[in-house]
């Protein structure tokens, strides 16, 4: 196997490092029609984090509603379209919340630049230009979308990355006092994509020893948030599982996430089912293929007392699972890495309706 990946370019990691922002992005200001763009999570409207943004005359904020819909290419070239024909093209963005926020703030960055919908550049190494100036600030941890060379957005066809060397942020600002908010259940969900990540990283074909390296990190750290003595959401283990989601995001750039990951976004196609939350309930029956990640994940629900729906299917229509396999079965790297270069012959499409009426 052969990658050559690009990584994150400047990172700054510590209680309080938030508000180093304004200083960091400072250099930045000239650049372009010399505003910057702030994407943030809606949760922190009015919220202390709000006044401590390092704004200057010019600049402008986005709220982001991050509860509802995965971020979409039509929100996408909607923003990036009000933007330039408001205020021209912005010195930079930065993306202040979880995943979905984060996502926006890499795929705004190349669509600034890249004429022409989202829509078109779903996909590997589509994107034509260089991006604008990008950071991101996690203030929910466990997606890896702070290190991963992918934007993901839900389209009129197909749930898929912008995926390039562009779309890595040029400046990470790792704070986990930012996360002690998050809820319960989304603390958990959320940080068991970073075990799932891992699982299926060191699990697959692909699997090496950088991977490892950092999968097996990642997961001794996430064993002490869930469940080893001292687990539980508290200040010590936000910083964990900081680090721990960072490190799983590594650790799936240079290998591939596999079989929850891949039937995970045929469900977020079909329902809309929140990408960490959909991997849970999946995981949840995947025993045949992670017997020992499995049983591990169903000790950390266990013990931190989450629920995690079982029989959805009964409501599924057969339409619903056709369009789920179809959406599931189009994602060959997961199936090559997960299974083997000859899937195809081992895996049949009947095996991944057993699998969705497990759920
Ligand atoms: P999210 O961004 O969807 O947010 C989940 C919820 O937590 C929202 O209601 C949000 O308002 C709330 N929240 C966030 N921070 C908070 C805080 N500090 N206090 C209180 N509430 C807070 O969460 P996520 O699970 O991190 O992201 C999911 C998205 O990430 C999906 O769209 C998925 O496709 C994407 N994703 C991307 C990658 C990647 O590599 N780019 C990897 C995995 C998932
Ligand atoms: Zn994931």
């Amino acid at each position: 196997m052969f990658k050559n990946f690009k990584s994150v370019e400047k990172c700054t990691y510590g209680l309080g490092t938030f508000d180093k922002l304004g200083e960091i992005i400072a250099p930045k200001r000239s650049e372009n029609n010399k505003y910057f763009l702030f994407l943030v999570d809606d949760y922190f409207q009015g919220k202390e984090l709000e006044k401590r943004l390092p704004i200057l005359e010019g600049d402008a904020v986005e709220m982001i509603y991050a509860g509802g819909e995965e971020p979409k290419t039509s929100q996408i070239d909607e923003i990036r379209d009000r933007y330039l024909a408001q205020k021209g093209l912005p010195a930079g963005v930065v993306g202040i919340g979880g995943g979905s926020v984060m996502d926006i703030a890499k795929a705004l960055s190349l669509m600034f630049t890249n004429e022409g919908s989202s829509v078109q550049y779903q996909g590997l190494n589509l994107i034509k230009k260089a991006g604008i100036y990008h950071v991101g600030v996690p203030t929910i941890s466990g997606t890896g979308a702070e290190v991963s060379m992918t934007a993901v957005l839900t389209g009129p066809t197909k749930k898929l990355g912008l995926k390039c060397d562009w779309t890595v942020f040029d400046q990470i600002i790792l704070d986990p006092t930012l996360t002690t908010t998050v809820p319960r259940n989304d603390w958990f969900y959320t940080g068991m994509d970073t075990y799932i990540h891992c699982v299926e990283s060191m699990t697959g074909r692909l699997k090496n020893t950088f991977s490892e390296a950092y999968g097996h990190k990642s997961l001794d750290l996430c064993r002490e948030v869930y469940l080893n003595e001292g687990y539980g959401q508290t200040p010590i283990n936000d910083e964990k599982l900081m680090i721990a989601s960072y490190f799983g995001g590594l650790s799936l750039t240079y290998s591939e996430v596999g079989v929850c990951h891949a039937l995970s976004y045929g469900m977020s196609y079909v329902f809309g089912t929140r990408h960490c939350f959909a991997n849970c309930v999946i995981f949840n029956v995947l025993e045949d293929y992670y017997p020992d990640g499995v049983r591990e994940f169903k000790e950390m629900v266990r013990q931190n007392d989450i629920f995690i729906p079982e029989n959805l299917s009964k409501d599924w229509t057969d339409e619903q699972i056709e369009k789920m396999i179809d959406i599931c079965w189009a994602l060959t790297h997961m199936w090559k890495h997960a299974i083997g270069e000859d899937w195809e012959q081992k895996l049949t499409r009947n095996q991944l309706k057993e699998l969705y009426l497990r759920m």
